[in-house]
Protein backbone atom coordinates (compact mmCIF):
# COMPACT_ATOMS: atom_id res chain seq x y z
CA UNK A 1 0.00 0.00 0.00
CA UNK A 2 1.30 3.33 -0.82
CA UNK A 3 1.94 5.55 2.07
CA UNK A 4 -1.41 8.38 1.69
CA UNK A 5 -0.02 12.20 1.11
CA UNK A 6 -1.10 14.08 4.07
CA UNK A 7 -3.63 17.09 3.06
CA UNK A 8 -3.91 20.43 5.59
CA UNK A 9 -6.96 22.63 4.05
CA UNK A 10 -8.27 25.89 5.84
CA UNK A 11 -11.26 26.80 5.54
CA UNK A 12 -12.19 30.30 6.01
CA UNK A 13 -15.63 30.18 6.17
CA UNK A 14 -17.76 33.77 6.21
CA UNK A 15 -14.36 35.51 6.86
CA UNK A 16 -12.82 37.74 5.87
CA UNK A 17 -15.33 40.84 5.29
CA UNK A 18 -13.47 42.47 2.32
CA UNK A 19 -11.41 41.73 -0.52
CA UNK A 20 -8.50 43.55 1.00
CA UNK A 21 -8.38 41.90 3.58
CA UNK A 22 -8.73 38.92 1.52
CA UNK A 23 -6.01 39.82 -0.22
CA UNK A 24 -3.72 40.54 2.37
CA UNK A 25 -4.15 37.32 3.89
CA UNK A 26 -3.11 35.47 0.47
CA UNK A 27 -0.25 37.46 -0.01
CA UNK A 28 1.04 36.20 3.49
CA UNK A 29 0.84 33.15 2.90
CA UNK A 30 2.26 33.09 -0.36
CA UNK A 31 5.01 35.05 1.26
CA UNK A 32 5.55 32.31 3.62
CA UNK A 33 4.91 29.32 1.21
CA UNK A 34 6.64 30.61 -1.90
CA UNK A 35 10.02 30.39 0.56
CA UNK A 36 10.33 27.27 1.44
CA UNK A 37 7.91 25.16 -0.44
CA UNK A 38 7.55 23.42 -4.18
CA UNK A 39 4.26 22.12 -5.44
CA UNK A 40 6.13 18.56 -4.88
CA UNK A 41 6.27 19.48 -1.26
CA UNK A 42 5.29 16.39 1.34
CA UNK A 43 1.89 18.11 2.17
CA UNK A 44 -0.47 19.58 0.20
CA UNK A 45 -2.15 22.53 0.65
CA UNK A 46 -5.43 23.97 0.25
CA UNK A 47 -7.52 27.06 1.09
CA UNK A 48 -11.00 27.49 0.81
CA UNK A 49 -11.89 31.21 0.42
CA UNK A 50 -15.51 32.57 -0.08
CA UNK A 51 -17.22 32.52 -3.41
CA UNK A 52 -16.55 36.07 -4.28
CA UNK A 53 -12.42 35.98 -3.41
CA UNK A 54 -11.69 32.36 -5.53
CA UNK A 55 -10.47 34.48 -8.19
CA UNK A 56 -7.93 36.39 -6.73
CA UNK A 57 -6.93 33.47 -4.78
CA UNK A 58 -6.31 31.55 -7.85
CA UNK A 59 -4.34 34.88 -8.69
CA UNK A 60 -2.39 35.65 -5.67
CA UNK A 61 -1.63 31.88 -5.03
CA UNK A 62 0.31 30.98 -8.42
CA UNK A 63 3.31 29.10 -8.00
CA UNK A 64 2.95 28.56 -4.12
CA UNK A 65 1.86 25.08 -4.31
CA UNK A 66 -1.20 25.99 -2.60
CA UNK A 67 -4.05 24.98 -4.16
CA UNK A 68 -7.79 26.63 -3.74
CA UNK A 69 -11.19 25.23 -2.93
CA UNK A 70 -14.64 26.47 -2.83
CA UNK A 71 -17.17 25.62 0.06
CA UNK A 72 -20.02 24.03 -1.27
CA UNK A 73 -21.43 24.24 -4.81
CA UNK A 74 -24.79 23.94 -5.86
CA UNK A 75 -26.98 21.88 -7.00
CA UNK A 76 -27.21 22.12 -11.15
CA UNK A 77 -24.83 22.55 -13.64
CA UNK A 78 -26.37 25.08 -16.03
CA UNK A 79 -29.52 27.18 -16.32
CA UNK A 80 -32.84 28.71 -14.99
CA UNK A 81 -31.51 28.47 -10.95
CA UNK A 82 -31.22 32.03 -10.24
CA UNK A 83 -28.21 32.58 -7.34
CA UNK A 84 -26.10 29.17 -7.67
CA UNK A 85 -22.76 28.38 -8.69
CA UNK A 86 -21.83 25.59 -10.96
CA UNK A 87 -18.50 23.19 -10.81
CA UNK A 88 -17.71 23.82 -14.53
CA UNK A 89 -17.32 28.00 -13.68
CA UNK A 90 -15.53 27.63 -10.30
CA UNK A 91 -13.24 24.85 -12.46
CA UNK A 92 -12.38 27.11 -15.25
CA UNK A 93 -11.43 29.52 -12.62
CA UNK A 94 -8.64 27.23 -11.15
CA UNK A 95 -10.49 25.91 -8.18
CA UNK A 96 -9.44 22.41 -7.99
CA UNK A 97 -10.90 21.16 -4.61
CA UNK A 98 -14.84 21.32 -3.61
CA UNK A 99 -15.90 20.80 0.73
CA UNK A 100 -19.11 19.30 0.63
CA UNK A 101 -21.20 18.65 3.98
CA UNK A 102 -19.63 20.94 5.89
CA UNK A 103 -21.80 20.15 9.35
CA UNK A 104 -22.59 24.41 9.45
CA UNK A 105 -24.07 23.51 5.76
CA UNK A 106 -25.92 20.13 6.97
CA UNK A 107 -27.42 22.12 10.52
CA UNK A 108 -27.83 25.52 9.38
CA UNK A 109 -28.41 25.42 5.81
CA UNK A 110 -30.38 22.44 5.67
CA UNK A 111 -28.30 20.34 3.38
CA UNK A 112 -29.55 17.01 3.79
CA UNK A 113 -27.38 13.57 3.00
CA UNK A 114 -28.85 13.28 -0.45
CA UNK A 115 -28.31 16.79 -0.95
CA UNK A 116 -24.66 15.81 -0.52
CA UNK A 117 -24.75 13.05 -2.92
CA UNK A 118 -26.25 14.87 -5.30
CA UNK A 119 -23.75 17.65 -5.40
CA UNK A 120 -20.65 15.31 -5.50
CA UNK A 121 -22.22 13.29 -8.37
CA UNK A 122 -21.82 16.55 -9.90
CA UNK A 123 -18.38 17.82 -8.97
CA UNK A 124 -17.58 14.21 -10.06
CA UNK A 125 -18.59 14.95 -13.41
CA UNK A 126 -16.72 17.98 -13.49
CA UNK A 127 -13.14 16.84 -14.75
CA UNK A 128 -10.19 18.50 -12.45
CA UNK A 129 -12.29 18.60 -9.42
CA UNK A 130 -11.84 16.66 -6.54
CA UNK A 131 -13.79 16.79 -3.47
CA UNK A 132 -13.15 17.24 0.68
CA UNK A 133 -16.45 15.49 2.09
CA UNK A 134 -17.08 16.25 5.71
CA UNK A 135 -19.01 13.62 8.59
CA UNK A 136 -19.17 14.01 11.98
CA UNK A 137 -21.15 13.54 14.93
CA UNK A 138 -22.90 16.07 17.43
CA UNK A 139 -22.07 16.07 21.13
CA UNK A 140 -25.52 14.64 22.00
CA UNK A 141 -24.07 11.73 19.55
CA UNK A 142 -20.84 11.55 20.86
CA UNK A 143 -22.54 11.09 24.23
CA UNK A 144 -24.39 8.60 23.34
CA UNK A 145 -22.12 6.11 21.51
CA UNK A 146 -23.58 6.93 18.24
CA UNK A 147 -20.64 8.27 16.59
CA UNK A 148 -19.51 5.32 14.61
CA UNK A 149 -23.23 5.03 13.07
CA UNK A 150 -23.62 8.43 12.48
CA UNK A 151 -20.61 8.67 10.50
CA UNK A 152 -21.09 5.25 8.70
CA UNK A 153 -24.76 6.33 7.79
CA UNK A 154 -23.38 10.06 6.26
CA UNK A 155 -20.98 8.50 4.22
CA UNK A 156 -22.62 5.01 2.91
CA UNK A 157 -25.56 8.17 2.07
CA UNK A 158 -23.22 10.56 0.32
CA UNK A 159 -21.17 7.93 -1.53
CA UNK A 160 -24.00 6.27 -3.25
CA UNK A 161 -23.17 5.98 -6.95
CA UNK A 162 -19.85 6.83 -6.31
CA UNK A 163 -17.01 4.63 -7.65
CA UNK A 164 -14.37 2.94 -6.29
CA UNK A 165 -11.81 4.92 -8.54
CA UNK A 166 -13.07 8.48 -8.24
CA UNK A 167 -13.08 7.33 -4.18
CA UNK A 168 -9.60 6.55 -4.28
CA UNK A 169 -8.39 9.50 -6.40
CA UNK A 170 -10.98 12.55 -5.94
CA UNK A 171 -12.32 11.93 -2.22
CA UNK A 172 -10.73 12.96 0.66
CA UNK A 173 -12.80 12.75 3.98
CA UNK A 174 -13.14 15.25 6.64
CA UNK A 175 -13.68 13.53 9.87
CA UNK A 176 -15.09 16.81 11.91
CA UNK A 177 -17.06 16.32 15.53
CA UNK A 178 -19.85 18.68 15.28
CA UNK A 179 -18.42 19.49 19.07
CA UNK A 180 -15.22 20.24 18.34
CA UNK A 181 -16.04 23.20 15.38
CA UNK A 182 -15.38 26.53 16.56
CA UNK A 183 -15.28 25.17 19.91
CA UNK A 184 -11.88 25.46 21.27
CA UNK A 185 -12.50 21.69 22.18
CA UNK A 186 -10.41 19.28 20.10
CA UNK A 187 -11.01 15.42 20.20
CA UNK A 188 -8.08 13.84 21.72
CA UNK A 189 -5.52 12.02 19.85
CA UNK A 190 -6.99 9.14 20.16
CA UNK A 191 -10.93 9.67 19.67
CA UNK A 192 -9.25 10.91 16.48
CA UNK A 193 -7.78 7.45 15.85
CA UNK A 194 -11.25 5.61 16.83
CA UNK A 195 -13.18 8.02 14.76
CA UNK A 196 -11.14 7.79 11.57
CA UNK A 197 -10.75 3.46 11.99
CA UNK A 198 -14.61 3.73 12.27
CA UNK A 199 -14.24 5.99 8.51
CA UNK A 200 -11.75 3.42 7.14
CA UNK A 201 -14.64 0.71 8.52
CA UNK A 202 -17.23 2.17 6.98
CA UNK A 203 -15.16 2.65 3.51
CA UNK A 204 -13.86 -0.69 3.72
CA UNK A 205 -17.27 -2.04 3.66
CA UNK A 206 -18.07 0.29 0.30
CA UNK A 207 -15.11 -0.07 -0.74
CA UNK A 208 -12.78 -2.92 0.17
CA UNK A 209 -9.17 -2.46 1.62
CA UNK A 210 -7.28 -1.28 -1.02
CA UNK A 211 -9.39 1.79 -1.69
CA UNK A 212 -10.34 2.21 1.84
CA UNK A 213 -6.79 1.82 2.99
CA UNK A 214 -5.93 4.61 0.13
CA UNK A 215 -8.13 7.18 1.11
CA UNK A 216 -7.14 10.08 3.22
CA UNK A 217 -9.01 11.16 6.49
CA UNK A 218 -8.54 14.54 7.61
CA UNK A 219 -9.44 15.45 11.10
CA UNK A 220 -10.94 18.97 11.65
CA UNK A 221 -12.04 20.61 15.03
CA UNK A 222 -10.08 23.45 16.71
CA UNK A 223 -6.43 22.59 15.37
CA UNK A 224 -4.33 24.96 15.92
CA UNK A 225 -0.28 24.55 16.02
CA UNK A 226 -0.21 23.46 19.68
CA UNK A 227 -2.42 19.95 18.97
CA UNK A 228 -1.69 19.55 15.44
CA UNK A 229 1.44 16.92 15.92
CA UNK A 230 -0.06 14.90 18.46
CA UNK A 231 -3.23 14.40 15.86
CA UNK A 232 -0.91 13.68 12.69
CA UNK A 233 0.97 11.16 14.58
CA UNK A 234 -2.04 8.89 14.95
CA UNK A 235 -2.24 6.19 11.93
CA UNK A 236 -5.55 6.91 10.60
CA UNK A 237 -5.30 10.85 10.85
CA UNK A 238 -4.06 11.93 7.40
CA UNK A 239 -4.33 15.95 7.89
CA UNK A 240 -6.25 18.33 8.77
CA UNK A 241 -9.10 20.57 7.89
CA UNK A 242 -8.47 24.22 9.81
CA UNK A 243 -11.09 26.83 10.15
CA UNK A 244 -10.30 29.51 12.72
CA UNK A 245 -6.78 29.31 12.91
CA UNK A 246 -6.25 29.14 8.87
CA UNK A 247 -7.39 33.05 9.01
CA UNK A 248 -3.67 33.90 10.78
CA UNK A 249 -1.19 33.23 7.69
CA UNK A 250 1.42 32.29 9.83
CA UNK A 251 -0.80 29.99 12.41
CA UNK A 252 -2.17 27.89 9.45
CA UNK A 253 1.77 28.12 7.96
CA UNK A 254 3.51 25.82 11.43
CA UNK A 255 -0.13 23.79 10.92
CA UNK A 256 0.69 22.45 7.59
CA UNK A 257 4.70 22.23 8.71
CA UNK A 258 4.08 20.77 12.11
CA UNK A 259 3.64 22.95 15.32
C1 LIG B 1 -14.14 23.80 10.35
O1 LIG B 1 -14.91 24.72 10.16
O2 LIG B 1 -14.07 22.92 9.48
C2 LIG B 1 -13.35 23.77 11.56
C3 LIG B 1 -12.74 22.67 11.88
O3 LIG B 1 -13.28 24.93 12.32
P1 LIG B 1 -12.32 25.21 13.59
O4 LIG B 1 -10.94 24.78 13.21
O5 LIG B 1 -12.43 26.70 13.81
O6 LIG B 1 -12.86 24.41 14.72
Amino acid sequence: VQPRRSIVAGNWKLNPATLTEATTLLRLLKANFENHRDASSATEVVVFPPFPFLGVAVQELQGTGIQVGCQTIGTHEQGAFTGEVAPSMIQSMGVTYVMLGHSERRTLFGESDTAVNNKLQLCLAQRGLQVILCVGETLQEYETNLLASVVDVQLKKALVGVSSQDVLERIVVAYEPVWAIGTGKTATPSQAQAAHEAVRATLTALYGSHVAQGVRIQYGGSVTPDNIDALMAQPDVDGALVGGASLTADSFTRIVDGG
